[in-house]
């Protein structure tokens, strides 16, 4: 493989654990090697509550949008005709734009005959990067591991631009050996966004009726995207078996069962990361590592 392992962590709901297994994930990993870890959640990042990094600028992200010159405009109809996100609407003396829907194809300005469309950069956000630790940091994890995050703005509706920078920031990677991507929760554009052309991808869930029902949706989206897929069950103990059963009955691969531990709700609520705070959570995050390697976890699932 050209680039690194690329390996997106996700769920179809927020709550489920994803973001504490793509930190944790991302800090075992990076006891060995260079890692990269990138927080896809841009409407709500907060891996780095976990790991406590000061972020420096990295890029601005945002899409053009049109602007139209009405004394040019011949109000022909063509450009919202062909806006298939309905950003534009045009009356006979003038071109409404619904900004908040444009995604910045720019097919208007393209088609537009009479050249009276012309584009606009509009930041929707910013990409940070995590600055080069400390030379006196003492944890050898930390050495190892970049971390980018993307901020929306507030007020911004359209994330998939963002989504779509991080993901060349993963694809770009040369220093590292593996970049874990927290992708968005659910199932929406971003979440869609963010699971293509990943290597593999971990579903995240917890064995409730809510679970199961976004769980499914997860998988007939990644089966759609053809990117192979398993299966976390968090607080395994806590509801009923509806997940290993559909483990069972639909043979899909079961990386790890994570069991209720209020050490684990403790640390959370500390922003505390579980890898480095005892032996039971780096076994685990150990075994997690170990299930991902082994090949036959990662058949891909029709
Ligand atoms: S395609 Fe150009 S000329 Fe036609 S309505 Fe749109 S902006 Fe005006
Ligand atoms: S740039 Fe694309 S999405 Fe935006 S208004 Fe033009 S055609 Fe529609």
């Amino acid at each position: 493989m050209e680039y690194p392992t690329i390996i997106g962590v996700a769920s179809g709901k927020g709550g489920t654990g994803k973001t504490t297994v793509a930190v944790n994930l991302a800090l075992h990993l990076a006891e060995q090697y260079p890692v990269a870890l990138l927080d896809l959640d841009v409407e709500e990042p907060n891996d780095n509550h976990f790991l406590h990094r000061s972020m420096v600028h990295f890029q601005d992200v945002g899409l053009m949008r049109p602007e139209v010159d009405e004394d040019s405009c011949t109000h022909c109809g063509l450009c919202a005709e062909l806006c298939e996100f309905n950003a534009l609407a045009v009356l006979p003396d003038q071109v409404m734009i619904f900004a908040e829907l444009c995604h910045g194809c720019g097919l208007c300005s393209l088609a537009c005959p009479v050249n009276a469309i012309t584009e606009h950069f509009h930041k929707l956000g910013a990409v940070t990067k995590s600055e080069n630790p400390l030379a006196n940091e003492s944890s050898v994890y930390k050495k190892n591991l970049t971390f980018y995050e993307g901020t929306l703005n507030v007020g911004e509706a359209i994330a998939t631009p963002m989504i779509h920078e991080l993901k060349k920031i993963a694809f770009d990677q040369k220093e590292s050996k593996h970049v874990i991507l927290d992708l968005p929760p659910g199932s929406a554009c971003p979440v869609v966004e963010g699971l293509a052309d990943l290597d593999i991808v971990i579903l995240v869930t917890e064995p409730t009726p809510a679970g199961e029902h976004d769980l499914c949706i997860a998988i007939e989206l990644v089966k759609q995207l053809e990117v192979p897929f398993a299966i976390i069950n968090n607080r395994s103990d806590v509801g009923d078996d509806r997940i290993n059963r559909l483990v069972q009955e639909n043979d899909y691969n079961l990386l790890l069962e994570i069991p209720h531990d209020n050490e684990i709700l403790y640390l959370y609520s500390r922003g505390l990361p579980l890898v480095g705070a005892t032996q039971k959570f780096d076994e685990l995050f150990t075994k997690l590592w170990k299930n991902v390697k082994d090949g036959k976890n990662w058949q891909m699932q029709k």
